[in-house]
């Protein structure tokens, strides 16, 4: 056995690796009858299985880190802008590309992947829907994780690092058994792009209380007791409590649940509204399971520093190295 004590930054593994599927999977359910469903379901698991994808291209695609978070806080203080403006068009005039860069472009580009969307259905192109609608369910989960809306993302700022796995992966890897994920049937959306953002700003709402309510537990609970050692394929990591995480989670009211199913309510209108706007296309000819070859990974060789650190991606390719040398 292997055994390696993660720091506090390293912990956590993924929205992507649990919530994200969870979410991508949930949403095909809540699609009303229509050839889109047939589609969706026929193709769930590739829809789930690539529900982390985005993340995985962060190592390999220069563009993609920014896509997955928004700084509203240092946006409202480093710029004039009384409010950011609605389209990436009207952004890209105002703000500089290193700007757009730094603080992240996730709303815009929720919207500019739901037009790609809105294409691939006019062309019919299967394959294509399914990437893209399975990107879009990984861009509208981030857009319902505070953590992403703010330039503290991992509670670097606040003395509370590791926070962001503890909020998006470590609460939902304990409790979301008990969660009520039914979303209810998905719905037309007038405007996509206000959409996503009053999704980033509601999730910016609640950052006070993701920072004030760990702060509030760690001051009341010693450190053996906020942390504990788990095995994990063979590996034993330190990690938040299960004790530390439910009492957490009670303290934020429900507040992981009710994200989850907002993104998973969310993405279900936005693909039914893609299809809509789509003209409505007869998908049923693609009704047979669709099984697309995944291109070879190329290289991972772009170091993205705010993923790493809140993601735990480091500790897990030197995780994925290790077992891999053990089984050899
Ligand atoms: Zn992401």
């Amino acid at each position: 056995m292997i055994f390696i004590i993660a720091t506090v930054k390293q912990l956590g593994f993924c929205w992507g690796f649990y919530a994200h599927k969870h979410i991508n999977k949930h949403a095909v359910y809540s699609l009303p009858e229509s050839s889109l469903l047939v589609f969706f379901k026929t193709n769930s698991d590739f829809i789930t299985s690539n529900a982390v994808k985005p993340d995985q291209r962060r190592y390999i695609v220069k563009e993609e880190a920014c896509r997955h978070y928004i700084d509203l806080d240092v946006y409202k203080k480093d710029t004039s802008l009384k409010s950011l403006p609605k389209y990436f068009s009207q952004a890209q005039e105002l703000l500089s590309a290193d700007t757009l860069e730094k603080h992240g472009i996730l709303p815009w580009h929720i919207f500019k992947t739901y037009n790609m969307l809105v294409k691939a259905m006019k062309d019919k192109d299967a394959e294509k829907i399914l990437r893209i609608a399975s990107d879009l369910g990984h861009y509208i989960g981030d857009a319902h994780v505070p953590l992403h809306t703010t330039h503290n993302y991992n509670g670097q700022l606040t003395n509370q690092v590791g926070i962001h796995g503890l909020w998006e992966t470590r609460v939902p890897e304990l409790l979301s058994i008990n969660y009520d994920l039914l979303a209810g049937k998905a719905a037309y959306i007038d405007d996509v792009q206000a959409l996503a953002w009053s999704t980033v700003y509601k999730s910016n709402n609640a950052v006070d209380s993701v920072l004030k309510f760990e702060a509030q537990l760690s001051s009341s609970i010693s450190e053996d007791h906020k942390y504990s050692f788990e095995e994990k394929n063979g590996i034993t990591l330190r990690t938040y409590s299960p004790a530390f995480s439910s009492q957490y989670s009670k303290l934020l009211n429900g507040q992981v649940e009710r994200q989850m199913l907002s993104a998973i309510k969310t993405l279900a209108d936005v693909w039914y509204t893609a299809w809509i706007d789509a003209g409505q296309p007869d998908l049923s000819n693609f009704a047979a399971p669709i099984l697309i070859e995944e291109p070879q990974e190329k290289e991972l060789n772009i170091k993205n520093d705010r993923f790493l650190e809140s993601h735990n991606c480091d500790q897990h390719h030197n995780l994925f190295k290790h077992s891999f040398l053990t089984k050899n």
